[in-house]
């Protein structure tokens, strides 16, 4: 067992360490280190989460993830795609909610070319006073660099496991050196990039969730995301396990004293499981929260998540809900 004064100290963990803490069935000692998470982001975030909001703006992608339910032979899906107008106005409303920053996602969906999404975040930029990050899959190096130049701040491409060959099987062939690869071309041409795994994976072992920890760390990433594993219908993956909330507050408690001062947010991919896993995630070590928000009922059939059609809030109301949860958990809320 590490001592008392290794675990509160910020102390390199060993490989070695972190399989044994991950294997751990000792509670007392989980609750030490879920202690020590909180301490850290008492001492390096001044005990605040920061809240950001998401805008899905196309459930289109050309691509086929075993996992998503966006992959393009998910026939059962009803497509579709907000106007890039459309775009803009939601997000100068997430910005008139104050929050700072804001998630700009779709799958990948070039129907959204270089022109379109740089001429978005120009006008987002002249109307709102936001951060943007762009989430918008693997795309060109000059894609990157115009949009970039129009003024996007960040691009997050997570690279959601640092196994390559667990990455190819679960990305129905695709390869990890070349997502490492878009995720250098995004830092040469001066976005903050963010990137993080996702947990629980179908055949993902310990030792595959230790490496993703350390990657993130190597790969000196501005802020990291992480998820949760959980089946989506019409996947190859439906009939799989969802990732269990032990592994999950282990996951994240280990990120933190790994990771230390690094921006962590953590994204439920389930509606089912927004307020369990978010609260569950606030109590583990991460630093921000991302809101997603439907704008009207005609609207919620957007959602990148088809589980999340049911929700029915309002943008105030889902950002009213998780101040009210932050602060239920003796947080402060920060943007
Ligand atoms: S994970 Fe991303 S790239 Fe892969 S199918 Fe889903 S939306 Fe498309």
């Amino acid at each position: 067992m590490l001592t008392d004064s290794a675990l509160h100290s910020d102390t390199l963990f060993s490989r070695e360490q972190l399989i044994r803490l991950f294997n751990s069935e000792d509670e007392s000692e989980l609750c030490r280190l879920i202690n020590d998470a909180e301490n850290k982001i008492v001492s390096n975030f001044d005990n605040s989460i920061k809240l950001i909001g998401q805008i899905n703006f196309s459930n289109y992608c050309e691509e086929n993830c075993n996992y998503c339910d966006l992959r393009e032979e998910n026939f059962s899906l009803d497509r579709t795609r907000f106007t890039a107008d459309e775009i803009i106005n939601k997000a100068i409303q997430v910005s008139n909610l104050g929050l700072k920053t804001i998630v700009l996602e779709s799958g990948k969906d070039t129907y959204f070319d270089t022109d379109i999404i740089a001429y978005i975040i120009y006008s987002i930029k002249q109307k709102a006073d936001i951060s943007i990050i762009l989430s918008l899959g693997e795309r060109g190096f000059e894609e990157y660099k115009r949009w970039k130049l129009a003024g996007a701040d960040s691009y997050l491409l997570k690279f959601e496991t640092s196994n390559p060959q667990l990455f190819s099987k679960v990305h129905n062939g695709m390869n990890l050196d070349v997502r490492l690869r878009h995720l250098s071309y995004l830092k040469k041409v001066g976005f903050n990039v963010g990137s993080g795994s996702i947990i629980g994976l179908p055949n993902q072992t310990i030792g595959d969730m230790v490496n993703d920890i350390f990657l993130c760390d190597e790969l000196e990433l501005d802020f990291c995301v992480f998820s949760s594993f959980i089946p989506q219908p019409f996947t190859p993956m439906q009939n799989s396990s969802e990732c269990s909330e032990n592994l999950l507050v282990k996951f994240l408690t280990l990120s933190r004293l790994v990771l230390s001062s690094k921006d962590i947010s953590f994204l439920s991919v389930n509606e089912s499981g927004f307020s369990k896993y978010n609260s569950t995630g606030l109590k583990s070590g991460m630093n921000i929260t991302i809101l997603s928000f439907p704008f009207d009922i005609e609207e919620d059939s957007l959602l990148l998540y088809p589980s999340k059609k049911k929700r029915k809030k309002s943008p105030s109301e889902i950002h009213s809900d998780m101040k009210i949860m932050v602060e239920g958990l003796g947080k402060k809320v920060a943007g």
